[in-house]
C-alpha cells in the first residue's frame, strides 16, 4: 500500500487485527485492533510514524481510511490474499484479567516483514507485540536506530523464549507487564526481576502495571509513575500499546533519549492510553486533540506533585 509521505521518525512493527471483545460494559464484534494499530495511532499525535504489518484482502477500507486520518505512513503495510488476523477475548468484572477466546493468525502465519527503503534509517523503532522471529527480522533490516523498544507477551515467553531473548539483547528498552517480568526473569520481586532483565542487555526495563501505572528501571535509577484515574473504562485492550506508542512518539519528536525526556514521555504515553481505554478500538483516539492531551497531562502532573 503506497502513500507518499515523509520518511518516518518512528517505525512500528506489530499486529493488525480484527477483534471481538467483551468487557463488563459492552460487547463489540469485528473492530479494529492489533498492537500496531494502537501504537501508531498514539504515536501519531507527536511524530511522523510508519507502520509495518500485514492485512488480508478482507481488511475494511474504512480502517485504512482511519490510519490515514491519523496520518500514519502506510508504505510498510502489506495487503496479501487471505483473511486478516483475528482475535477475541473476554474481560472479567474487574477488567484486570482477560481470557483469550480465539486467535486466528490467518495472513500473519506466513508474514515476513519488509522495511520499505524510506523506513530503514528511522532513528526510533518500536517492536510491538508480535512473534519474536518477526521482531528479529525487522532488527536485521534497520540501519543503526538511535533507540529501540520491544514489547512482548506471555505466549512468546512460553513458546519462543530463545528468540525473545535474542531480541531483548539487541534493544535499548524492554517493556512488559508485571507478571511477564516475573515469568521471563524467574524472579519473584519486581526489583530482582528488573535487575535480571537489565542484565540481559537493555538499558531500560519498563514494567506496566495496568491501572496501577508503570515503573521505569535503569541501572542507576527507578521512576514510579501512577496511572491517570478514570471514572469509566470501557475497554482496556491495547492500553499498553497505546502507552508505548505515545511514549515513543514523544521520544521521536524530542530526538534524544535521556531520563528527563523518558519521564516526560511516560506521562504523555499514560495520558493517551487513559483516553484510549475510555472507548473500544481507536474510537476515542479518533476524536482526541493535542489540546485535550495537554490539558490532561497538566492535571496529571498536578496530581503527582509533592
Ligand atoms: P494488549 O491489550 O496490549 O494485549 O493488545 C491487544 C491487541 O493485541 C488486540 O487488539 C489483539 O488484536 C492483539 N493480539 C492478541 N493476541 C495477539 C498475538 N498473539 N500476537 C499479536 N497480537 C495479538
Amino acid at each position: 500500500m503506497t502513500q507518499h509521505s515523509a520518511a518516518p521518525s518512528l517505525v512500528v512493527v506489530g499486529s493488525i487485527g480484527i477483534d471481538t471483545i467483551e468487557t463488563p460494559v459492552a460487547k463489540r464484534e469485528s473492530i479494529l485492533g492489533g498492537s500496531a494499530s494502537y501504537a501508531c495511532a498514539a504515536a501519531s499525535f507527536f511524530t511522523n510514524v510508519g507502520m509495518v504489518g500485514v492485512v488480508g484482502t478482507d481488511f475494511p477500507k474504512q480502517d485504512v481510511d482511519l490510519y490515514k486520518h491519523f496520518k500514519i505512513n502506510l508504505d510498510g503495510l502489506e495487503t496479501v490474499p487471505g483473511q486478516t488476523f483475528r482475535w477475541s477475548g473476554v474481560y472479567e468484572a474487574n477488567m484486570d484479567n482477560r481470557r483469550t477466546i480465539s486467535t486466528d493468525l490467518n495472513v500473519f502465519a506466513s508474514f515476513q516483514p519488509k522495511l520499505p527503503a524510506g523506513y530503514r534509517r528511522s532513528p526510533f523503532l518500536f517492536l510491538a507485540n508480535i512473534q519474536p522471529t518477526l521482531q528479529l527480522h525487522v532488527l536485521d533490516q534497520i540501519d543503526k536506530p538511535r533507540f529501540t523498544v520491544v514489547d512482548t507477551m506471555d505466549l512468546w515467553i512460553n513458546t519462543a523464549k530463545e528468540d525473545l531473548l535474542a531480541v531483548v539483547k539487541r534493544v535499548d528498552m524492554l517493556t512488559l507487564n508485571e507478571s511477564e517480568a516475573r515469568h521471563l526473569s524467574g524472579e519473584q520481586t519486581l526489583l530482582k526481576a528488573a535487575r535480571a532483565l537489565l542484565s540481559l542487555g537493555p538499558k531500560y526495563v519498563l514494567v506496566k502495571k495496568g491501572e496501577h501505572g508503570s515503573i521505569l528501571f535503569s541501572e542507576r535509577s527507578i521512576f514510579l509513575m501512577p496511572a491517570y484515574p478514570l471514572e469509566e473504562v470501557q475497554d482496556p485492550t491495547g492500553a499498553g500499546d497505546t502507552f508505548a506508542g505515545g511514549l515513543m512518539g514523544v521520544l521521536a519528536s524530542a530526538g534524544t533519549v535521556d531520563e528527563p525526556t523518558l519521564r516526560k514521555a511516560m506521562v504523555y504515553g499514560s495520558v493517551v492510553a487513559s483516553f484510549g481505554v475510555e472507548a473500544f478500538s481507536l474510537d476515542r483516539l479518533q476524536t482526541l486533540t493535542l489540546a485535550q492531551i495537554e490539558t490532561r497531562a497538566g492535571r496529571f502532573r498536578d496530581m503527582m506533585r509533592v
